[in-house]
């Protein structure tokens, strides 16, 4: 009897070898430099912000260097699945723009030629790489039971050795494999360890794109590669798909650093070239006066999903990640506020090894800056659709005034130095209801007139200006003249200047008179450009609006 015996009776329906999967997935046809990564999450629920960074990373890399970014569901503990996964996983991805070249695209959707790309759909691939490492003399069968190991882990920590299956402690390697084959023939249950080579007093050192050299003992531990339900570990798994998906960089938490003696082992035992790794540090909120990793739980902006409900655009989110990305990105967007995250190169080298701190306040700025140089159509049809999944009242009248809305929300847009006042998509009804009617009549309209204005003297300013000095056709300056003529005519001073210098001698000044045309038609004291707002009011309306205020 011998190994390649053994392999048979563990495997007695893998047919195929090795070579035929490396003929399967042959090398990419791509330009030499260019970038394939992943994002291979295990479908557990939803993406959260440090894995969003990561496959943001990733695809960023790959895109810049006219690569594949390709998404890996790895589902192979199949305990930790959860319904929706893989749909809720790449919903986010999608909804934050990062765009999928290969891999899963959907529940049981996916593109490419390298798949599947779901683990649980590639049982057979890792089980003839697992028999050839059998047939080799690299792995063998282990029965130690929950007990056994637990036995082992004691008689270790009393003798304060090192923790773990290895060398004389690993108890199934030194069966013959006779007394293997006997056992799993008397159907005994057993998972499938790796013969490791390792010896923890030889070091293997590592370069890293993100944190440099790297040094740690090396591997020595057998660890499991299938578990007894014939399903690869992560470990073994992620080896074999990144070696047959030609994986040229893993961009990552760093959580995994700790795994990378184990891996090497893995890629250096199957004769794979180990690819490039990236380990990022977590991402950092400041909590008080300390700082901590950014939380799941606690943390309600580390969803994906937070975004998106606000109506926040994903290029902003883009670009708030890059600047925490790259250290040179801001002084890059600076000069280029208008320009596109695509003509920016992310750098490795140039991430933080610390931990990069997450500040929203920083994010909300960057959208305010973005939502301003969008054009009027852009934002009126990203509000379209973001309206249409989260506020179907204001979509319907968004819909309904079209015309208006674009108008609105083309107040001091087009300009130099254009008005920054949404953060967000959300806020701009908040920001903007006054100018539908329906919105209007339904609210309390809680008109803040100014406090040296009673209710009457406004009734008479806005019969006045109605009466003699509003024209629809007037331009902006002829607006503003007769702004200053109707002041005039009732004794509030016509410029800030000479009322602060004669307080006294006016009721006020043009300011509570434009106050309290502003106040009648909107109810609020402040707005966009009172002209503009006026203008697409029309004199129908406002008419409407003056009973309104008198009732
Ligand atoms: N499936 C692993 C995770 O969910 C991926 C680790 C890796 O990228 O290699 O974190």
């Amino acid at each position: 009897m011998n190994n390649q015996d053994l392999a048979n009776l563990i495997f007695p329906n893998i047919d195929k070898d090795i070579s035929y999967y490396e003929k399967l997935y042959p090398e990419r046809d791509l330009k030499e430099g260019s970038v394939v990564s992943r994002f291979a999450p295990s479908p557990t629920g939803f993406v959260h912000m440090g894995s969003l960074f990561a496959a943001f990373l990733a695809s960023k890399v790959a895109k810049d260097t006219n690569g594949i970014f390709y998404i890996r569901i790895e589902d192979t503990d199949q305990q930790r699945k959860v319904e929706n996964g893989i749909e809720n996983i790449i919903r986010d991805l999608t909804n934050f723009g990062i765009d999928i070249d290969e891999g899963v695209i959907g529940e049981n959707k996916e593109t490419g030629n390298y798949g599947p790309y779901v683990q649980s759909q590639r049982k057979e691939i890792y089980q003839c790489y697992v028999k050839d490492l059998i047939a080799k003399g690299l792995a063998y069968p282990c029965f130690c039971s929950a007990e056994d190991l637990d036995e082992i882990r004691q008689m270790q920590e009393v003798n304060k050795e090192e923790i773990g299956y290895y060398g004389s402690f690993a108890k199934c390697r030194h069966l013959s494999i006779e007394e293997q084959m006997r056992r799993i023939q008397n159907g005994e249950k057993y998972v499938i360890r790796l013969k490791s080579r390792g010896d923890i007093t030889r070091r293997v050192k590592i370069k890293d794109l993100i944190k440099g050299e790297l040094e740690f003992p090396e591997n020595n531990l057998d660890i499991v590669i299938v578990k007894s339900d014939g399903l690869p570990t992560y470990h073994f798994a992620h080896a074999i798909d990144d070696h047959l998906m030609h994986t040229t960089h893993v961009v990552r938490g760093d959580e995994w650093v700790s795994s990378l003696p184990v891996h090497i082992e893995l890629f250096n035992t199957l004769g794979f070239k180990l690819p490039k790794y990236a380990h990022l540090s977590p991402i950092m909120v400041q909590d008080g006066s300390s700082r901590r990793k950014l939380s799941k739980r606690k943390d309600a902006y580390a969803a994906i999903s937070y975004y998106h409900e606000l109506g926040i655009p994903n290029e902003v989110v883009q670009l708030y990640l890059m600047t925490i990305a790259n250290s040179n990105f801001e002084a890059w967007y600076q000069s280029n506020p208008k320009g596109s995250i695509d003509n920016f190169k992310f750098d490795f080298k140039k991430v933080s090894t610390s931990g990069s701190l997450f500040d929203l306040d920083k994010l909300l700025n960057i959208s305010k800056n973005y939502i301003s140089y969008l054009s009027k159509e852009d934002l009126y049809s990203r509000l379209l659709a973001w309206s249409k999944e989260y506020d179907e009242e204001f979509y319907d009248l968004i819909t309904k005034y079209k015309d208006a809305t674009i108008a609105y929300l083309n107040i001091e847009r087009e300009k130099k130095k254009p008005r920054k006042d949404y953060a967000s998509l959300s806020e701009i009804k908040t920001g903007s209801w006054y100018m539908y009617d329906e919105l209007f009549m339904k609210s309390d309209r809680v008109y803040e007139l100014p406090s040296n204005i009673s209710r009457e003297e406004a009734i008479n300013i806005i019969d006045l200006y109605m009466d003699k000095y509003y024209d629809y056709n007037d331009s902006q300056e002829e607006w503003f003249e007769k702004m200053k003529q109707l002041s005039e005519s009732l004794n509030y001073a016509t410029d800030m200047h000479s009322f602060k210098e004669n307080p006294d001698k006016y009721k006020g000044s043009i300011a509570d008179i434009s106050n309290v045309i502003r106040v009648v038609f909107t109810t609020k004291t402040t707005t966009p450009n009172l002209y503009d707002i006026l203008k697409i009011l029309g004199s129908e309306r406002m008419a409407k609006r003056i009973d309104l205020f008198k009732e």
